[in-house]
């Protein structure tokens, strides 16, 4: 198989592999040649995504790579993958990489041949770019420490939050025998000042595994206290057709989205796990993003005086960021905020914001509406990112295309 047969073949993305929060009209792109761009810590950057093999000996029950599947497989040589990546860069289409892999066979081999293409990409080919490794199951300590030397970003998916719910989508996996101890490890390695530059990141597939939004958040949250985890990735499920799921219920992408809205109030907005509004069965609130349903659940709070609340109360008022707080606080040691124009002119949409606050002691509340959208944009939102798609829709790979090793 040539290089671009191969590129095309390794290149290809799952769905649950979507890089960050979704937003209406926004779809993982990928090319043939998966190259996508990818928001990096410090930019955003043509991606060239990759597997180092698309062979694997797992039965992961919703992926399109799993030992059972009609796939073409194809494998990158080391020298091979990094020549590949820095044609791709000097000619300006790539310039970061992201390698995962299957598992074939012997996952601290694989593990081997990644490190290698990586650490000749840096040497042979002088290649200064971003760099995004996953680290496989089953990687010995020592490999997890080069890794972290030679990527920018490390990461170790989880996919799913508990034992029960992991068995349940990928019974070849482990998260208390395996990936908890790669976590372990590079905990340690931080201890000794080995971390990764852009940080440690997770994924997980939401739905399948029958797990709570609660569960989930709570397992985050965890990781991003206790092991200093950068971030997670959530994926609603979507069955593909040929793998062992083909026939299930995809999940709701406006879950996916309340879990990213959730997860940045917990890393950005000063809340508390146990202040995120959930229905009795643990699950975020789907009518409203939860800054939302936390604010109208506490109508004492509110108006507030802009030009004297606290940052972190500012925080907590819909439709306000971190930037947005920072202008307010800094323009207001200089002026007055003295009505919701003064709002426009920091580029601030005054929409929302009005409800809950007063300026200089005056209250111009706006339509309410806002409170409750209305279900038809959420279904709307379902529909944009394909949700409910007859299967056919869904087809990713070509099963005319084979299963042959390479
Ligand atoms: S380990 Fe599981 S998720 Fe990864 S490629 Fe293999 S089957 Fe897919």
């Amino acid at each position: 198989m040539d290089r671009q047969a191969k590129l095309e073949v390794l290149g290809q993305k799952n769905d649950h592999e979507l890089d960050g929060p979704p937003t209406p009209g926004r779809r993982a792109v990928t090319s043939r040649f998966g190259i996508f761009e990818a928001k990096t810590p410090n930019a955003k950057l043509p991606v060239m995504r990759t597997m180092m093999t698309s062979a694997c000996a797992q039965r992961c029950r919703y992926c399109t790579f799993g030992l059972d599947v009609d796939f073409k497989r194809a494998t990158w040589k080391t020298d091979e993958l990094a020549r590949t990546m820095s044609e791709l860069s000097d000619a300006d289409l790539a310039r970061g990489l992201f390698l995962t892999s299957g598992l074939a066979g012997n996952s601290v081999r694989m593990m081997d041949r990644m490190l290698d293409a990586v650490r000749v990409l840096r040497s042979k080919y002088a290649f200064r770019g971003y760099v995004h490794l996953k680290i496989l199951p089953g990687a010995e300590d020592a490999q997890i420490e080069e890794a972290i030397r030679l990527a920018d970003r490390v990461s170790l998916n989880l996919e799913a939050p508990t034992e029960d719910a992991l068995t349940k989508i990928a019974p070849g996996k482990s998260l208390g025998g395996d990936l908890a101890l790669r976590l372990k490890a590079i905990q340690a390695l931080r201890q000794r000042g080995v971390r990764p530059r852009s940080g440690l990141v997770t994924q997980f597939v939401v739905g399948p595994g029958g797990e709570t939004d609660r569960t989930l958040l709570t397992a985050v949250d965890r990781l991003y206290r206790a092991y200093d985890v950068k971030r997670a990735y959530y994926s609603a499920f979507t069955p593909v057709l040929g793998t062992p799921m083909e026939n299930d219920a995809p999940e709701a992408p406006t879950r996916e989205l309340r879990l990213y809205q959730a997860d940045w109030l917990l890393r950005f907005y000063g809340f508390a796990l146990d202040e995120l509004p959930m229905t009795p069965e643990g699950g975020l609130v789907r009518e409203q993003d939860p800054k939302t349903a936390w604010a109208v659940a506490h109508p004492e709070l509110w108006p507030v005086e802009i030009n004297r609340a606290d940052r972190e109360l500012l925080l907590r008022i819909p439709g306000l960021g971190p930037t947005s707080v920072d202008k307010i606080v800094k323009t207001r040691r200089l002026t007055t905020l003295r009505s919701p124009e003064d709002l426009r002119r920091l580029r601030i949409a005054p929409k929302r914001v009005r409800n809950f606050v007063l300026f200089d002691g005056r209250h111009y509340p706006g339509p309410q509406s806002w409170m409750m959208p209305p279900p038809i944009q959420l279904e709307l939102f379902d529909r944009i990112r394909g949700f409910g798609r007859l299967p056919e829709d869904r087809r990713r790979i070509d099963p005319a295309s084979g299963g042959t090793y390479v």
